[in-house]
């Protein structure tokens, strides 16, 4: 019996009468549990628990408050930009196709255009969702979820529901800092832009994260004049330095006007635009304004105090490794616990959390091996250390390059601006990071991933040395800069 376990065994004694005293006591209060496990959230968080804990013969209810299932992740977060972002690129780039030029075609599609086929997408992953929910008996209880104490929650105030175990996915929205009027017709955060009803000549983007530098890149392929006003002094400073490089590069290049260094002091809604007030004293006029500067984890309507349990300052809720709170039966996953805040890492956490539950092994899952997928254009993707880490950690390492430029795949398919780079011990060819920005970067950076996690000292830069790939390809990348890498080593 592990410890989870244990503490799920004192919990039915607790509940079934530990002592006589306790059991006359109690003899007025419900006995038994609802359910096994209930899920707060059906995001990528929630549906991985709820789908690996129902799998593993727990009775589990989900709880949502939004109308539909599949959480911020597939109504206002990654699927709805991930596709708008596909059909902006997509109708571009044929727009900009000199054959079409030739022909006389020269249309400006509308957002409202740009935006049918994501509704079509984000129904399909509804549909696809719910049927998850049907097949595995999971009921779905319509309404928000709150903590009445410990062991119980009501939803939409209704009849009180009791549960073994729960896990907290209910996410994170946008950050709204003080004085800043959300209500401005010109003025949105990440999730309100995507209702953006017409097209803008300009935009200023407040916040050069992830999400920050996805829309000045979208925004930017549309034709819209963007302002990336970044509050530290390089893009995205967790990736490799050579990515970030090249990112700054590709999108001034493209137009973006980059802004390092800079703090907001206020935000000025007018009839005809929005002026961004920095303190440095520059003023940047522009149509409208996005906020894409922190967000904070849904907490503060789940009665937490009622646990008790607490959240910091941002909204999120402290787990250890196991995503259980301080509250051993209480899980949390996704956003509501912070870095990194990825759908796909969500889904891993809730999994990890049920398996835990479960008493499964430990560990079995991966929860920190998680890799970095950023939509700019160029696209960027990265697992492992990059070269600033290995420098600081005096990892004797060496690095090998592959341009997209030199590969027959990217040369037919005319998406030559990209490179691969990876970087392993020089003495022992172990590979510690995969670096990648170009087109499918991606999926690309998954070959190295899963070399990366070869065990026994399989994990080598001869894997690709030594391997025959298709040729014309993407995946070729891994055997150039392999190459290239070999070929720097004495
Ligand atoms: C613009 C944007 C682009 C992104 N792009 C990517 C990307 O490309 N790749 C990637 O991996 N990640 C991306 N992300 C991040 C990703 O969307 C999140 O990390 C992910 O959705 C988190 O999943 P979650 O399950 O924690 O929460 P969510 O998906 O936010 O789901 C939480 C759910 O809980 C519900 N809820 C909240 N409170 C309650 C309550 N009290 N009772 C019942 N239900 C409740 C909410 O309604 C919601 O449905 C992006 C995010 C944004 C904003």
């Amino acid at each position: 019996m592990n410890d989870s376990q244990k503490k799920d065994k004192q919990l039915e004694d607790n509940e079934n009468g530990a002592s006589q005293n306790e059991t006359l006591q109690n003899a007025s209060r419900p006995k038994k549990f609802d359910f096994d496990l209930i899920v707060l959230g059906s995001g990528p968080g929630g549906e991985g628990a709820a789908m690996q804990a129902a799998k593993g013969g727990m009775r589990v209810a989900i709880a949502e408050r939004y109308t539909q299932i599949g959480g911020g992740c597939t109504h206002w977060g990654t699927i709805p930009s991930k596709a708008l972002r596909y059909c902006i690129t997509s109708t571009m780039k044929a727009l900009q196709n000199p054959t079409f030029r030739q022909m006389g075609v020269n249309v400006s599609p509308t957002l409202e255009q740009l935006r049918q086929g994501t509704q079509t997408i984000i129904g399909k992953q509804v549909s696809m969702r719910q049927s998850f929910y049907e097949r595995n008996g999971v009921p779905v209880l319509r309404g928000e979820a709150r903590f009445l104490d410990k062991q119980t929650i009501s939803v939409d105030g209704c009849e009180p529901l009791r549960a073994k175990h729960f896990v907290i996915a209910t996410g994170s929205r946008p950050f709204h800092p003080d004085g800043v009027d959300f209500n401005h017709p010109r003025i949105f955060d990440s999730d309100s832009v995507l209702m953006l009803k017409e097209r803008p000549q300009s935009m200023a983007v407040y916040g050069a994260g992830v999400i920050g530098t996805e829309y000045a890149s979208m925004f930017r392929n549309l034709g819209i004049k963007v302002n990336l006003v970044n509050t530290r002094e390089k893009l995205l400073e967790f990736l490799d330095d050579e990515i970030t490089d090249a990112l700054s590069y590709h999108l001034r290049d493209q137009g973006v006007i980059i802004r390092h260094n800079e703090t907001m002091r206020r935000v000025e809604g007018c009839e005809d635009g929005v002026v961004l007030h920095l303190e440095s004293g520059k003023r940047v006029k522009t149509d409208v304004f996005l906020w894409a500067n922190g967000r904070t984890g849904n907490t503060d309507k789940l009665g937490l105090d009622n646990i008790p349990l607490e959240a910091n300052s941002r909204g999120q809720i402290e787990v250890d490794e196991q995503f259980q709170t301080s509250v051993p039966h209480i899980y949390a996953v996704g956003d509501v616990i912070g870095f990194p805040s990825l759908a796909s890492a969500a889904y891993t956490q809730g999994r990890a959390a049920a398996m835990h539950m479960l008493g499964q092994v430990d560990g079995n899952l991966r929860v920190d091996d998680i890799p970095t997928g950023i939509y700019t254009s160029p696209e960027i993707s990265s697992v492992g250390k990059t070269e600033r880490e290995l420098t600081a950690a005096k990892v004797p390492y060496e690095v090998g390059h592959s341009l997209f430029r030199s590969l027959a795949r990217a040369q037919i398919t005319g998406e030559t601006t990209g490179m691969l780079k990876i970087l392993f011990h020089r003495d022992t060819l172990e590979i510690l990071g995969v670096h990648c920005f170009g087109v499918n970067a991606s999926e690309i950076i998954h070959i190295g991933q899963a070399v990366m996690n070869q065990p026994n000292g399989r994990n080598t830069l001869e894997y690709f040395t030594e391997t025959t790939f298709n040729y014309p390809t993407m995946a070729e990348a891994y055997r150039v800069a392999a190459l290239n890498g070999m070929n720097r080593l004495f």
